[in-house]
């Protein structure tokens, strides 16, 4: 059993410090958001994620978990200071660092005794060596430590699945002995732990992420070809699957990617690399692919109704992904302030994200289910591949309707099947051209 404390009770932070505490560990969580500390004091999520709440519950309950707001009480008995803080892009597209310097500069000042200090956020390559130089500054005298970068990639939805059965550990340190102990943190992991330094483990979390958002950005790209020459997306990414070298993974044709890591990190890394003399002309693809997405549906919309105002539009899906609440750069609140601009009346409904809802939009109707969201409508937007959605009756949706149209973000439903129910069905890359 080690001590550990976790700076930053997010959908990262919170997960982590629930799991350490789950293999054992003594965890103190610590937050500067009074409110989301009371709400955890007292067993209320402040976010939903699958499994969390009854985890939390269990380990608070055998005295493994606390939280806090006071750095004091969370740092006195750590060996280890897990940074866990948000990392949102700034005014021009960097990564805004200031909650990492603000924990840095917390455990500086009331740091006692060695301790590791290990970055999970998503931070800019070289943030471990300036980390390092914030604490020191801050230190009331000179105590050893060490900063390690151990990348999260956790999958908010799967998220307590992906920190127990990861694929692999990342640990970069310049102190290889930091980094070992980190390691015996996660031995019961049986995954594998790539040991590296500091800059390149940081890379390692930009890399992936801008990857997957490429493997994105490729496919709706070959699904805007697929839709003007008559082809099928689905197939395509289907056949292009099999095959061992391209894998199925992160090849669904859509709305494109949003939520609060690949919009940011690859903005970030774009950023990064323009300001050290790159030109990162792939990147900047990814995101103009990425944008164009939204407006392909709004431009779908138009063809199938003509001028937008006041067509009463009804988005199915808020959350930038299914399984989670989070509305962070989700592709409908992108989405829908186009359509509002055109004249448009919403109304939404979502499982879960609802009560975040009128944090990022404002008039929009929210609705109780997707039968209600459907009544009166002149067309449908399916923006979140629920679960849920996949099982409407479209029967009744068409019966409700003003008008039948269906513009699918997320390819939920077959064309044919669609056409012979009576709907006007528009895909991503369905070849209907
Ligand atoms: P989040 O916004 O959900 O949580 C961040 C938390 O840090 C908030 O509760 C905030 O109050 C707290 N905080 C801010 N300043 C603080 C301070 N000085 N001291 C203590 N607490 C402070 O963020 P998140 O989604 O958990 O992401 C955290 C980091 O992990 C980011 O860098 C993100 O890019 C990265 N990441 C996120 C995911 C994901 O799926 N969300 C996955 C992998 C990596």
């Amino acid at each position: 059993m080690r001590n550990i404390c976790v700076i930053g009770v997010g959908y990262v932070g919170l997960v982590t410090g629930t799991c350490f505490a789950d293999l054992g560990h003594q965890v103190s969580c610590v937050d500067v958001d009074e409110a989301k500390i009371q709400k955890l004091q007292s067993g209320v999520m402040p976010i939903y994620e699958p499994g969390l709440e009854e985890m939390v519950r269990r380990n608070a309950q055998a005295g493994r978990l606390h939280f806090t707001t006071c750095y004091e009480e969370a740092l006195k008995d750590a060996e280890f200071a897990f940074i866990a803080v948000g990392t949102p892009q700034g005014s021009g597209g960097e990564a805004d660092l200031k909650y990492v310097r603000a924990a840095a500069r917390g455990i500086g000042e009331v740091m006692e005794h060695p301790l590791i200090i290990i970055n999970k956020s998503t931070v800019p390559i070289g943030t471990g060596d300036w980390v390092s130089d914030i604490v020191k500054r801050f230190q009331h005298e000179p105590i050893d430590f060490a900063v390690v970068s151990n990348p999260e990639f956790l999958r908010e939805g799967a998220a307590i699945n992906d920190f127990m059965f990861p694929d692999r550990i990342v640990l970069g340190s310049l102190e290889p002995d930091a980094a070992a102990q980190v390691a015996q943190l996660y031995l019961s992991l049986r995954a594998p732990i790539m040991l590296t330094d500091l800059r390149t483990a940081e890379m390692i979390k930009y890399a992936s992420n801008a990857f997957l958002a490429t493997r994105i950005s490729f496919i709706n790209e070959i699904a805007g070809i697929c839709e003007a020459l008559g082809a099928d997306v689905k197939e395509v990414a289907a056949g292009m699957g099999y095959d061992k070298r391209i894998g199925r993974h992160f090849l669904d044709a859509g709305i494109g990617y949003g939520g609060s890591c690949f919009p940011k990190d690859v903005q970030a890394l774009a950023h990064m690399a323009s300001v050290h003399g790159c030109h990162p002309q792939l990147l900047r693809a990814v995101m103009d692919i990425n944008r164009d997405q939204r407006r392909q549906v709004v431009h779908k919309l138009r063809e199938v109704l003509g001028n937008l105002d006041e067509k009463v539009i009804g988005v199915l899906g808020l959350a930038f992904k299914p399984n989670t609440d989070d509305m962070r750069e989700a592709p409908s609140v992108e989405l829908i302030h186009l359509l509002q601009s055109e004249g448009a009346c919403i109304r939404a409904y979502d499982p879960v994200a609802i009560p975040n809802a009128n944090l990022y939009l404002h008039d929009v109707s929210l609705c109780e289910d997707a039968y209600e969201v459907a009544e009166d409508a002149d067309a449908l937007v399916v923006v979140t591949e629920w679960n849920e959605f996949k099982h409407l009756s479209l029967s009744r949706l068409k019966a409700i309707m003003r008008q039948p149209i269906i513009v699918d973000g997320r390819n939920l439903y077959d064309p044919e099947i669609m056409r012979d129910l009576g709907f006007v069905y528009r895909g991503v890359g369905r070849g209907y051209a």
